[in-house]
């Protein structure tokens, strides 16, 4: 079968690990170059080893202002080009308002939100200039079905919602292809607070995705023809009932 992204660049934000380094294997499955962004130094370099040429790792805190406005000269000094963005990092806070701590839902909403807009931000005017790209962003099930054990999480995954169905309508015009992803509870180390009892339940009673269920939908929107938009895909797990 003929492999449908080959000459494409695609970078993706949190690639080392879950979704992002299960959306950018399947990238390259379809024969992208893909420049795997990620604060992780040795996993990028084992990915390295792993994907040869096909993987462009570049080592980035996304915390850290000044570092996270550099991500695209660094992507295009690496690649030349870029043709998707999949912002997909990001953190969970859940559990109690009352017993959040503020240091970290600071951290929360700066990775799930700030940082997604400053990325968008800065990769438009290169897509812009070349006349098309395609971004999708990673958000949640839980900005679709808020649930009371997680109002900080739903609300920086909802802000970031409402932030690509409007600059979808910006960007359209410039052939730039804008949607996201809301997967519901996906196994991956962000649900490394779980014991493994609760883990091993949720799955057996499929109420947890697989981070390669997800990124099959990512290539799957990355794919459509160009005149198709990507739009906003919401994966519900079976059974919907933690
Ligand atoms: P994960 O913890 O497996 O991966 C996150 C990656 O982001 C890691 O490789 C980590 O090193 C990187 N990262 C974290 N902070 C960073 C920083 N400051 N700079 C650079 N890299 C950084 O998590 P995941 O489950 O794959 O989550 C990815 C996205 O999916 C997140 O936006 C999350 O909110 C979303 N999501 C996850 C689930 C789930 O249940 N796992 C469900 C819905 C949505």
């Amino acid at each position: 079968m003929t492999r449908q992204l080959v000459g494409k660049v695609a970078a993706v934000t949190g690639a080392a690990s879950g979704i992002g380094l299960a959306t950018s294997e399947a990238m390259i499955a379809e024969g992208a170059r893909v420049v795997m962004v990620d604060r992780d130094q040795s996993a990028l370099e084992a990915l390295r080893d792993k994907h040869g040429d096909a993987v462009l790792p570049v080592v980035v805190d996304l915390l850290d202002p000044a570092d996270c406005a550099t991500l695209l000269p660094r992507v295009l000094n690496a690649a030349g080009q870029l043709d998707i963005f999949h912002a997909n990092a990001g953190t969970y806070v859940g559990g109690e308002l009352v017993d959040a701590d503020t240091t970290a839902i600071d951290r929360m909403l700066n990775l799930n939100v700030n940082v997604v807009m400053k990325n968008v931000h800065d990769v438009l005017p290169h897509m812009i200039e070349r006349g098309t790209g395609d971004i999708i962003v990673t958000s949640s099930l839980a900005a679709h079905f808020p649930t009371p054990w997680e109002p900080v999480y739903a609300s920086s995954k909802w802000a970031i919602n409402c932030f690509v169905q409007t600059v979808r309508r910006q960007v359209f015009k410039h052939g730039i292809r804008v949607g996201s992803i809301s997967p519901g509870p996906v196994a991956t180390a962000l649900l490394s607070d779980w014991p493994a009892d609760k883990l091993r339940e949720a799955r057996e009673a499929q109420s947890l995705l697989e981070a390669s269920e997800v990124a099959s939908v990512v290539t799957f929107m990355l794919t459509r023809p160009r005149g198709m938009t990507i739009r906003d895909v919401v994966m519900m797990p079976t059974n919907f009932d933690l």
